[in-house]
């Protein structure tokens, strides 16, 4: 702190002051008594006149010192005060650069040269938990934080580093074991100073326990390596797109190479092609229909549709997702799975539903089946549809003469035949034992007649398997989609009677259902 008064000068400057006024007075006295004397000669008078001098001499000297005196002490106290102020400011400083170095929530600590710690704050008691007098201006602290020798090393030769040749520590991650033998991990940010002179001071580091951060970061990475393990284990792809109609791809597993042909980044933000252009082309409207009524209602969504990869093969895909909020922005969720196989199999089951096993022809089932498509669809085009009605003339004595297997290669031999004389729009349909059903849509009655009688002939001629040389005949019944009947049953049951009048007629003939059946 700086002296308030400085000895030398303010002594002498009284000295000359007092000398001054010595000789001043003295000489004031000697003149003014002087020319008194030269100007009064009565003695009462002189004596008089030297009192009132002598008197006002002491009134103005005593004013004067009044006024010297006021005025230094005046001086004195201001310079006290202004002492006070200063000093109270100097301790608030301290305390402020204290509290800061103290209090802050970061480890803060100073290193001399030597290695020694000079300031050691309170996060750092906290975080490390060893204390300041345990670690001030000694350097035992570097053998408990860093046990390990060799880890000591390389950290003391960081700090050596950065002491002898100034290289900043940014980000310096150390693990120190703590005095509790935790581990945590600090984030060092630390560069050497120097004092006015220019000399080494050491070093200032700042030191942040990123313990936690470290724990989750590796916590996020495991569960991210699991997710992506998963993803890429998935038996299908999963993706994340907008609902904008393109279906832009914002991620897509690593499967999505296998299901589309197309690697992943090929898809995202529809860099090479808008997932759109992969789905059929005739499937486009079912999936665009099925998702937004499920994101209307909420819900999830699930549809089969047919995908085209990027080599032109076709693939069928089950998806199922459904709308989620992301970051405010609302995104398509989900996974899409091959399906080809269990497709291909569903449809080889229904075709093999819808077959008779003895012949191949379409069974019963499936004769209702087209019957019921037909029948709308003459309808709703105005059109005639001919059923005829096929039944196999004294099948049972083909069975008893040659036996039931014989009659089996009859029954196939006829379908073939059958079959391969009618158009392709033409249904030849197994209705059960030997009676066989022809659907010919947009015939009308003589068309129809004259099929039938065509068929009749071609099947007379036909040489059928047999142990012997034998003509078999069929009688086939005809009726016409509106005029005999309205519905499949009525229909059938006139083509039906028609048959049996073909039977009455004598067989091996063709028998058309008169009009008024229905
Ligand atoms: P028609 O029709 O001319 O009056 O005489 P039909 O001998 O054919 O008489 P019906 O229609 O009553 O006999 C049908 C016979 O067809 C009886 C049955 O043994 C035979 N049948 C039915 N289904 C099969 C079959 O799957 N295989 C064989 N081999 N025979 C069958
Ligand atoms: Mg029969
Ligand atoms: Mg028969």
């Amino acid at each position: 702190m700086q002296r308030p008064y400085r000895s030398g000068p303010p002594l002498r400057q009284a000295a000359r002051l007092a000398l001054l006024y010595a000789v001043a007075a003295t000489a004031w006295i000697t003149l003014s008594d002087s020319l008194l004397e030269l100007w009064f000669r009565d003695p009462d008078a002189l004596s008089w006149l030297q009192t009132i001098k002598g008197t006002a001499f002491v009134l103005v000297t005593a004013a004067a010192l009044w006024l010297l005196v006021y005025r230094q002490l005046h001086k004195a106290d201001d310079l006290v005060q202004r002492l006070e102020r200063q000093r109270s400011e100097l301790d608030e400083l301290n305390q402020f650069r204290r509290s800061i170095i103290d209090n802050a929530s970061i480890w803060l600590n100073v290193i001399d040269p030597d290695g020694q710690i000079q300031v050691w704050n309170q996060a750092a008691e906290s975080i490390s938990g060893y204390d300041r007098e345990s670690v001030l201006h000694s350097d035992r602290i570097w053998a408990n934080l860093y046990p390990d020798p060799d880890y000591r090393t390389r950290v003391i030769e960081a700090v050596r580093g950065m002491h002898e040749r100034g290289t900043e520590l940014s980000g310096f991650e150390t693990t120190i074991r703590c005095r509790d033998g935790d581990e945590k991990v600090i984030s060092w940010d630390a560069r050497r100073f120097f004092d006015e002179n220019g000399r080494l001071m050491g070093s200032i580091a700042i030191g942040q326990d990123v313990t936690e951060r470290r724990r989750a970061e590796t916590a996020l990475r495991a569960r991210e390596r699991q997710l992506a393990t998963l993803l890429s284990n998935l038996p299908g792809m999963a993706y994340r797109c907008l609902n904008d109609g393109y279906w832009t791809m914002k991620f897509a597993s690593s499967h999505c190479l296998t299901l589309t042909g197309y690697p992943p980044e090929a898809l995202i933000d529809n860099r090479d092609v808008a997932f759109v252009d992969l789905i059929h082309s005739d499937d486009r409207a079912t999936v665009d229909e099925e998702v937004s009524t499920a994101v209307a209602n909420q819900r999830q969504f699930a549809v089969e549709y047919r995908l085209c990869r990027r080599d032109g093969t076709e693939l069928w895909v089950w998806e199922q997702g459904q709308e989620v909020s992301l970051d405010g922005e609302t995104v398509l969720e989900g996974i899409i799975m091959d399906i080809t196989q269990r497709k291909r199999m569903e449809q080889e089951f229904a075709r093999q539903a819808a077959k008779d096993p003895l012949t191949g022809l379409p069974n019963r089932r499936e004769l209702e089946h087209r019957l019921d498509t037909e029948i709308s669809r003459a309808d709703r085009f105005d059109h005639t549809l001919a059923v005829l009605w096929v039944d196999i003339d004294h099948f049972k004595t083909v069975n008893d003469r040659f036996g039931h297997l014989v009659g089996d290669d009859v029954l196939r031999t006829l379908s073939h035949v059958l079959e391969a004389n009618v158009r392709t729009v033409d249904s030849v349909t197994r209705f059960g034992g030997e009676e066989l059903v022809i659907l010919l849509p947009e015939v009308e009655l003589a068309e129809a007649v004259e099929t039938a009688e065509r068929l009749r002939r071609l099947v007379a001629d036909t040489a059928f398997p047999l142990p012997v040389p034998e003509t078999v005949t069929i009688s086939i019944g005809v009726a016409i989609y509106p005029h005999h009947g309205r519905s499949a049953e009525t229909l059938c049951n006139a083509a039906d009677r028609a048959m049996y009048d073909a039977k009455a007629a004598g067989r091996n003939r063709v028998s058309a259902a008169p009009m008024f059946w229905g």
